[in-house]
């Protein structure tokens, strides 16, 4: 031996990364059900040259709700990205409803986070939910009465309806939260991925949308959200998906939402304190 320490695994190229994951990612025990909505393996994105997600696995169930969880930076929108295809992909699979990504695009409608939107955009709420249609309709298709009418019926379900002509930069963030959920309602998808949904409305608006998402769930539809408020994760969700550049933990709340599993995702980050706090079930 030269004496030579070997040299730490430094994700510095997208060659090195891909070698890694295969390498050294963890081992799924139990295969995912083959018609899960949402099933990663081996995932990992890089920006340049640095991953925000390593070698993750994760499996959505179908007709839950399901909380992704993490600190900042942690890789919880690009994780929403990956499961569109619009996230940069070094390595591992994302397959949607057992098809390949490309195949069942149509079958999942994101609500992305607030601040990401440019709400100065000129805009009628109306043209936001119609928005959720475009994908049957085409960017020149024609909007039918009978779309307008679905779009109507989608800004009713959260409570919009009323401002139907009203610019989107003119409402609070309460509420153009929601007309971006009724444009995700409109597309009548089976999986939803929200980012953030509550972060920033006001308590009314936070209920409405809670109440939205269990009837998406009562329909037999799969829900994932960016969820930032660890008090409200046993309250609103099934299962959890924790992430910190890689995936801690995941599977129903009463499991996976330990104390340990908390630590682990937010290190030093979450005082003990807080996490007593929590209630935890396990
Ligand atoms: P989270 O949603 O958990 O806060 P993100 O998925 O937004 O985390 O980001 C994960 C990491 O990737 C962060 O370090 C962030 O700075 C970086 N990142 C996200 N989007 C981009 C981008 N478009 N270009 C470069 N870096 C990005
Ligand atoms: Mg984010």
């Amino acid at each position: 031996m030269s004496g030579k320490r070997p040299e730490p695994v430094r994700t510095t190229t997208p060659a090195r990364i891909r070698l890694a994951a295969a390498d050294g990612g963890p081992v799924e025990v139990a295969p995912p059900p083959p018609n899960a909505p949402l099933v990663v393996r081996g995932l990992t994105v890089s920006y340049g040259e640095k991953p925000a997600l390593f070698s993750v696995d994760a499996t959505v169930a179908a007709g839950a709700l399901t909380a992704v969880i993490g600190p900042n930076g942690a890789g919880k929108s690009t994780f929403l990205k990956a499961a569109l295809g619009i996230a940069p992909r070094v390595s591992g699979t994302v397959t949607a409803f057992g098809r390949p990504l490309e195949e069942a695009r149509g079958r999942i409608a994101y609500v992305p986070q607030r601040a990401s939107v440019d709400w100065d955009f000129p805009v009628r709420v109306i043209d936001v939910a119609l928005m959720g249609l475009y994908r049957e309709v085409g960017l020149l298709g024609r909007i039918t009465g009978a779309r307008r009418a679905r779009a109507m019926a989608a800004l009713a379900r959260v409570g919009m309806d009323g401002f139907a002509d009203r610019q989107i930069g003119r409402l609070s963030g309460g509420q153009q939260q929601r007309v971006f959920l009724a444009r995700a309602l409109a597309q009548s998808a089976d999986l939803y991925l929200l980012d953030e949904p509550f972060a920033g409305v006001d308590a009314a608006t936070e209920k409405a949308i809670i109440a939205v998402l269990r009837d998406l769930r009562a329909e037999g539809r799969s829900v994932v959200c960016v969820h930032h408020d660890l008090a409200t994760v046993t309250d609103y969700f099934d299962r959890v998906l924790m992430l910190n550049l890689r995936r801690i933990a995941e599977g129903p709340v009463a499991e996976a939402f330990t104390a340990e599993s908390l630590q682990a995702t937010y290190g030093g980050r979450l005082e003990t304190a807080h996490i007593a706090g929590l209630h935890l079930t396990a």
